[in-house]
């Protein structure tokens, strides 16, 4: 089992970002409006991620770590129409399997909450404790009994990046959630938690940037496009300041970086790309979420008709403002 554990904590704790995103993501299942990354060393040494959220009761803490307990659906119906972050049941016991953790916890109604440690997936107390409302997960020495898996890791500096883009992913998802990331005691990144996508977009890429702006907000047949385009002066000679949202999961797809381009292609030169915001709403029965373990992929099931409608709703927003 131990083993087993480590190979698939494998698939979906590559490094010290995942671990963030997956605890993260936790966070905002369990309906915090607060919530804090706390990074010392690299992510290595130290990852602390606090929220407000609903908590865990003493029963739930234990389960929360087993493979495939998820509270989150009940059968295989419920994953055509899945909403939450996670399904998965993998993130915890996959982080536990390959690190030293402690988690904080308390629900609304309990008058005490519990402290639970496990190392290496391996239990060693669960005692209830003093706790405010909501759970705080403290990963330490990740890959201590995976030593391998650390040569695989990029500059300190380089894995750092990954983890404040991947909060400020997180961040630009859930505008109506206060993010704040410290690395070394040092704030990195904060959002209001106001829900103004253009406050908080403006927070993560800088106020610059937030002022040179066009709204998008377009109702398809299909989808519903929300969000802000950059202007023609601020684009980039890449396409990573494109970001796409699907009912606020974060995900890549060439199709829709194209459809984004495809709008503003009599505008600018195709060795340069616009910035984008794009949260996309459609029916969860439209796309399967369910592609790969680390959920970055999805699969549209009317591919051709949310390109259209995507490049609709960016060209509204182009003929709406005068650039
Ligand atoms: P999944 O998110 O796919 O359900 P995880 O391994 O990430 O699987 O988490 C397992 C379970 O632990 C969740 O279903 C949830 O019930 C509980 N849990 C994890 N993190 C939190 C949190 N921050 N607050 C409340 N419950 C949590
Ligand atoms: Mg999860």
């Amino acid at each position: 089992q131990e083993t087993a554990d480590k190979i698939a904590a494998g698939e979906v704790i590559e490094r010290p970002a995942s671990v963030v995103k997956e605890l993260v993501e936790n966070s905002l299942d369990a309906g915090s409006r607060m919530i804090e990354v706390e990074i010392r060393g690299w992510g290595l040494d130290y990852i602390r991620v606090t929220d407000n959220g609903e908590g865990m009761t003493r029963e739930e803490i234990p389960l929360a770590f087993q493979r495939h307990a998820t509270s989150k659906i009940r059968n295989a119906q419920d994953l055509d129409s899945v909403l939450t972050l996670g399904f998965r049941g993998e993130a915890l016991p996959s982080i536990a399997a390959v690190a030293k953790v402690e988690v904080l916890t308390r629900t609304e109604k309990s008058l005490q909450g519990h402290r639970f440690e496990i190392i290496g997936g391996k239990e060693l107390s669960l005692e209830p404790c003093g706790c405010p409302k909501g759970t705080t997960v403290n990963v330490r020495d990740l890959f201590f009994n995976t030593p391998v898996r650390k040569k695989y890791l990029k500059k300190p500096a380089t894995e750092m990046a990954l983890i404040t883009e991947t909060v400020g992913r997180l961040a630009l998802a859930h505008p109506h959630v206060a993010f704040r990331l410290t690395h070394n005691q040092r704030v990195i990144l904060t959002t209001s938690g106001k829900n103004n996508l253009l406050e908080t977009i403006a927070s993560v890429y800088g106020p610059e940037i937030g002022r040179s702006l066009l709204p998008v907000d377009y109702q398809g047949k299909y989808l519903r496009v929300t969000g802000y385009v950059g202007r023609p002066e601020l684009h980039r000679g890449n396409r990573s300041y494109q970001n796409f949202f699907v009912n606020r999961r974060y995900i890549r797809h060439s199709l829709l970086n194209q459809a984004l381009e495809q709008a503003f292609h009599t505008l600018i030169p195709t060795n340069r790309h616009p910035l984008a915001v794009i949260h996309l709403q459609l029916n969860p029965e439209l796309v399967d979420v369910n592609v790969h373990p680390a959920k970055l992929e999805v699969r549209f099931r009317e591919e051709r008709e949310v390109a259209v409608e995507l490049t609709k709703g960016i060209r509204d927003a182009l003929g709406r403002t005068p650039l």
